[in-house]
């Protein structure tokens, strides 16, 4: 990684230098946890313009309306257009900054944050690790390297990263160093049980009725996946309407449905539009579905991945179950 063009690109600017920081569409716990990190440790090194941003209408999920750092956020169209600095954060290819894309062929230097095995190599300077259990983890490094002093703030910022990114400590790139990083966050005095119901166990109760529809329609493929099997059930903007819910509440449904023990690999198909669905995808192991996603437009890891797909449901299922082969 390119550390040092990284440390140097921030220690030329000007106090009152222009920072855009930016994270992919439909921001996640270690999007919005590792730009509003690098935020707040750009503020503390006495920058004062710095704005951090994400494509869309600027509405954080309800998980994450407590985090620090948040006051940084402007919305996409507000976004300094020609800054001197930005950076990009755990966004794997230029199509998931949306509309703030255009700001990284307009930028003096553009720093690449990200960990996802389908980088496809945007940017100017990349701090890419696909060995890193979150952006986080490298966004703490950046940090270390440019002398910000952990505080609280950063620290739950870094800490909601890495703990949403790895399923609570629970993924495949859950190593000693990554425990290592969450002890320095915790010896701030962050409260881990507070965050952690804040973030991943507080729910509307429309919400736990829908799962309980979406759950009931899980479709089992035993001869899908080589073999290894396939589960997969779908959620329709209906669905969202009936129980009165935004599709940020859908995310858990995956590690619900991956573990069903039949399967290598499991989906949950979310629709976005007529015609137009966001697919979320796991395995155990026996598929590597980031090459799948590639295939189909998307991009991830190799055992958690996605892609948006068009067509009717079948088709996107059908189009997934051709992607895993046989
Ligand atoms: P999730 O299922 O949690 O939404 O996403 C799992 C992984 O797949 C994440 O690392 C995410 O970046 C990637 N991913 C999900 N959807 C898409 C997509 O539509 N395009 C790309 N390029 N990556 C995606
Ligand atoms: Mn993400
Ligand atoms: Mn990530």
């Amino acid at each position: 990684a390119d550390w040092e063009a990284a440390v140097s690109a921030v220690q030329k600017l000007a106090p009152d230098a222009s920072i855009l920081l930016a994270c992919h569409m439909n921001p996640d716990g270690d999007a919005l946890g590792s730009m509003l990190a690098l935020g707040l440790g750009l503020r503390a090194l006495g920058f004062s313009r710095v704005q951090a941003t994400f494509p869309g209408p600027l509405e954080v999920p309800e998980p994450f309306v407590t985090m620090p750092g948040l006051e940084l956020l402007v919305p996409a169209a507000q976004a300094e257009p020609a800054p001197e600095l930005m950076m990009c954060f755990d966004a794997a290819s230029i199509s998931r900054l949306g509309e703030v894309a255009g700001q990284v062929d307009t930028a003096g230097v553009t720093v690449v944050l990200d960990h996802h095995a389908s980088y496809t190599g945007f940017g100017t300077v990349h701090l890419v690790d696909v060995t890193a259990a979150a952006t986080g983890v490298v966004a703490d490094e950046l940090l270390g390297r440019l002398g910000v002093e952990l505080d609280r703030a950063i620290a739950e910022c870094l800490y909601v990263a890495v703990a949403t990114d790895t399923v609570s400590f629970k993924s495949s790139m859950t190593t000693p160093a990554v425990h290592e990083l969450a002890a320095r966050l915790l010896a701030t005095g962050i409260d881990p049980a507070d965050i952690a119901r804040r973030v991943f166990d507080t729910r509307p109760y429309g919400a736990v009725r829908l799962y309980g529809d979406v759950l009931s329609r899980a479709q089992l493929e035993p001869a899908a996946a080589g073999g290894r099997g396939l589960v997969w059930t779908y959620a329709t903007l209906a669905d969202l309407a009936q129980h009165g819910q935004k599709p940020y509440v859908l995310e858990p449904l995956i590690d619900a449905v991956r573990c069903t023990a039949e399967a290598d690999v499991s989906c949950v198909v979310k629709q976005l539009a007529e015609r137009e669905w966001a697919v979320s995808m796991r395995s155990k192991g026996g598929s590597d579905i980031s090459a799948v996603a590639v295939a189909l437009g998307g991009g991830g890891h190799r055992l958690a991945a996605g892609f948006t797909g068009r067509g009717e449901l079948r088709e996107v299922v059908d189009s997934i179950v051709a992607a895993l082969g046989d």
